[in-house]
């Protein structure tokens, strides 16, 4: 049996991808660590506790010992690395849990799976053989910068990143790639577009707007609100992932979007007429600053080399995550009178 290490499994995209394999692959063992962050909600993954084929571990990435502990004790054959400190205007306020988290952690992961090969003599003479522990690391299209009115991001591009969320995720692909190019381990990084979808922490652009609407609070918007985002619903993304895990060539780069655009402003006018509110909500507040202007994501590559297209078009999406937020009003409740409302406060209830 094959056994995935998932890391930040407790977060947004993590427990969707969690979900996701033992849906797939129930011939393997999926494994999630966690160090339940202030993003981390085991509640997300209640429905799957019992599964025979799950096991959740609370660990940090940075600890180099607890990681080292679970590789001695599982005869892991993926790592599938989503833990990270992912919220831009935090990193704007405190830069420095984003280097540790994203950056260091990444290197202990990467450290461990490299010391942790197991390399089969005999595996060697056959076609399809890999060396060793297989690492996905989860990036971001932020990582290139931002782009002008015209043009998309293609993997070869220069990183070029502009906040230091984007700057510790670029740093953490400069390492990976590096693990590959100097010590040969199989690995892949994969690029993604905003994600949205159920499970999203609330303080991301759409999930901030749903419940602020439900509420009819001030929707507060950056600026002019003509930032262009690229969005893909999350369950495209982890299905990428998952493509890139089994079909990914070592050492490749795998941008992944789904060629839909939109405006901050646009996205926001569309929540507000589906749940049926007033666009006299939208407040519009001081830029964040270094606000990337575009993102764009080329997909040809995900596409054309390894087969995978998203299957959600962005309008039935957003619908049906606006419904899962309305059914699901207990989730979101529960973080919204947590730690969340003090750092709602702080950011825009300020005078
Ligand atoms: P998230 O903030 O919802 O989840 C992150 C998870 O990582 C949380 O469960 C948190 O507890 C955990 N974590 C944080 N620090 C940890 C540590 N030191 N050790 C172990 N666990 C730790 O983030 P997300 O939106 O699900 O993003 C997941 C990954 O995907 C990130 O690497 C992010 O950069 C990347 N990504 C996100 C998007 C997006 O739109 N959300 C787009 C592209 C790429």
């Amino acid at each position: 049996m094959k056994t995935i290490l998932i890391t930040g499994g407790a977060g947004f995209i993590g427990s969707n991808f969690v979900k996701l394999m033992l849906d797939r692959h129930p011939e393997y063992k999926t494994i999630n660590i966690d160090a339940l962050t202030y993003a981390g909600n085991l509640e997300t993954l209640k429905d799957i506790d019992t599964n025979p084929n799950y096991e959740f571990i609370k660990a940090d990435i940075r600890n180099r010992e607890q990681i080292e502990d679970i590789f001695r004790n599982n005869e892991i054959t993926a790592v599938v690395n989503f833990a990270a400190e992912s919220h831009v205007d935090r990193s704007i306020e405190d830069p420095e849990i984003f280097l540790t988290t994203n950056i260091l952690g990444t290197q202990v992961l990467l450290d461990t799976a490299k010391k942790y090969w197991k390399i089969d003599p005999a595996d060697k003479y056959s076609t399809d053989y890999k060396p060793g522990v297989k690492f996905l690391q989860v990036s971001t299209d932020e990582v290139y910068g931002a782009l002008g009115e015209t043009g998309m991001f293609v993997e070869t591009m220069p990183l070029m990143p502009n906040s230091p969320y984007s700057a510790s995720k670029a740093s953490a692909d400069m390492i990976v790639r590096a693990y590959h190019e100097t010590y040969g381990m199989p690995v892949n990084i994969t690029r993604c577009s905003n994600n949205y979808g159920p499970y999203q922490f609330p303080e991301k652009l759409i999930p901030l707007m749903i419940n602020n609407c439900l509420e009819e609070k001030d929707l507060p918007v950056y600026g002019d609100g003509m930032q262009v985002r690229d969005w893909l619903h999350v369950s495209d993304h982890c299905a990428a992932i998952d493509t890139v895990l089994h079909k990914g060539i070592d050492g490749e780069v795998y941008n992944i979007g789904g060629n839909n655009e939109k405006s901050n402003i646009e996205l926001v006018k569309l929540i507000i007429s589906i749940l049926g509110k007033s666009e006299d909500l939208i407040k519009h507040v001081k830029d964040r600053p270094g606000h990337d202007r575009r993102y764009a994501i080329d997909n040809t590559k995900i596409t054309t080399e390894l087969g995978w297209t998203p299957a959600y078009t962005f309008e039935q999406g957003i619908k049906e995550t606006i419904q899962w937020y309305l059914d699901n009003n207990e989730w979101a409740e529960n973080i919204l009178s947590g730690e969340y409302a003090n750092y709602y406060d702080e950011m825009y209830n300020k005078a």
